[in-house]
């Protein structure tokens, strides 16, 4: 990175460095190793978060007022860099990356009080509730109907793909509290406690064996109204502001990490050393991209999310299939222990990783939200 020819930055990678090096414990290093999915467990991610919390480092991308380390974009895109060539474990994003930022923006002084420090100290464990079984892609359609009770909504309908609802206390939820006008029109964002009554959460499994997902079903469960964020009816608006989080972000570190260390497998032919290299080049132009993104040159927030979302997923399945290639038989021969993490994982990962291409919007709707933006 041409960041690192400045002194300064160069001195600040380092001090991270001797960080990680001293305080990444080998169990949480070998765990995160062999994790399937980006979605790491909370038993991994949860002990890593609070050692970075306790040094100030939990949430490099708040702002200082809220606990944020206070540092400028270059050095936040270091740190993430640092902790993807150090192989730490994945923090969850859903409270510190995706419902902070809205807490900070459209949240009272009471909730961020209430709930920023707890993200930040692992306390809450927050899900996302948007999708529903009528409503993915076309999000607006969504129909969990949040029916006003006295000071309360009472809540009845179902959220699906939840990712670990079964590990959260929060969820943020969107839901109907109006049939009038445009679908967008009469959405609410809700902030809500999973041990509510009337909550009950039941697995998915995937095509990976894994249990990550959820389907969420509400039964009369009373959320207080003093639990909205934002206005009633505009949780549209909060919603687009936090799919940019969602979105957007840091690809590249942890992918040219991973390249790295499946490069450095023995007995690569020519042809899976090509596309290697291939990768490598790909991953430079992204890491190019996101950098530019995070300095504001040029272009909307909402155009990077979109542009970074399909081409760090893409690369990601092109690494799974070629770690799968590497791998051959001795991606299934992990019994026998002679197999390094990288290939031992690398079928699971694969599987895991078809994902991605879906979650968080798919790239079919990434493309056309492109096309929208470049063509107008
Ligand atoms: C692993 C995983 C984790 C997830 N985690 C969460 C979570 O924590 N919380 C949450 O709320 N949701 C979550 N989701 C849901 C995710 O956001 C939706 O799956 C996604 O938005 C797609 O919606 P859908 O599954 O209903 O597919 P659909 O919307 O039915 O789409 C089906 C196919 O049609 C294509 N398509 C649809 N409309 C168009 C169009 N206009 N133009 C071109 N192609 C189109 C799509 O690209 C897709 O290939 C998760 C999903 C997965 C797979």
């Amino acid at each position: 990175m041409d960041m690192l020819n400045d002194p300064e930055l160069a001195a600040f990678r380092d001090e991270i460095r001797t960080f990680l090096s001293e305080h990444l414990p080998d169990e949480l290093h070998r765990a995160a190793s062999r994790a399937t999915s980006v979605f790491m467990d909370p038993a991994v991610s949860l002990p890593w978060q609070r050692i970075l919390n306790a040094r100030g480092w939990a949430a490099p991308d708040w702002p200082e007022a809220f606990g944020g380390p206070g540092w400028n974009e270059a050095q936040r895109y270091i740190f993430a860099a640092e902790c993807a060539r150090a192989g730490a474990p994945n923090l969850a994003p859903m409270g510190l990356k995706m419902v902070a930022p809205v807490i900070m923006h459209y949240g009272s002084p009471d909730q961020q009080a209430h709930y920023l420090p707890r993200i930040l100290s692992g306390e809450d464990y927050w899900c996302q509730g948007f999708s529903e079984p009528g409503a993915g892609s076309d999000l607006a359609a969504l129909q969990l109907r949040a029916t006003p009770d006295g000071s309360d909504y009472i809540l009845n309908g179902s959220k699906i793909w939840t990712t670990h609802a079964h590990f959260a206390n929060r969820m943020f939820c969107l839901v109907r509290t109006s049939n009038e006008g445009k679908p967008q029109a009469g959405i609410s964002f809700l902030l809500l406690d999973m041990t509510s009554p009337g909550i009950t959460v039941e697995p998915i499994r995937t095509l990976a064996g894994d249990h990550e997902l959820n389907q969420v079903f509400f039964d009369d469960v009373r959320v207080p109204q003093a639990n909205r964020l934002g206005a009633e009816n505009e949780g549209w608006s909060v919603a687009k502001h936090l799919l940019t989080f969602e979105r957007g972000g840091k690809y590249a570190p942890g992918l040219i990490g991973r390249l790295e260390r499946l490069r450095a497998q023995a007995g690569l032919d020519a042809v899976q050393r090509a596309r290697a290299t291939r990768e490598a080049i790909n991953l430079r132009a992204l890491q190019a991209l996101e950098i530019k993104a995070m300095r504001g040159l040029g272009g909307s927030t909402a155009l990077y999310a979109s542009a970074l979302k399909i081409m760090g997923t893409d690369s990601a399945q092109r690494i799974d299939s070629l770690a799968c290639d590497i791998a051959g038989h001795a991606a299934w021969a992990e019994a026998d222990g002679q197999t390094s993490a990288e290939l031992a994982i690398a079928v699971p990962r694969y599987l895991n990783d078809r994902a991605a291409s879906i979650y968080a919007g798919s790239n079919e709707i990434q493309r056309d939200l492109v096309a929208r933006i470049l063509l107008g």
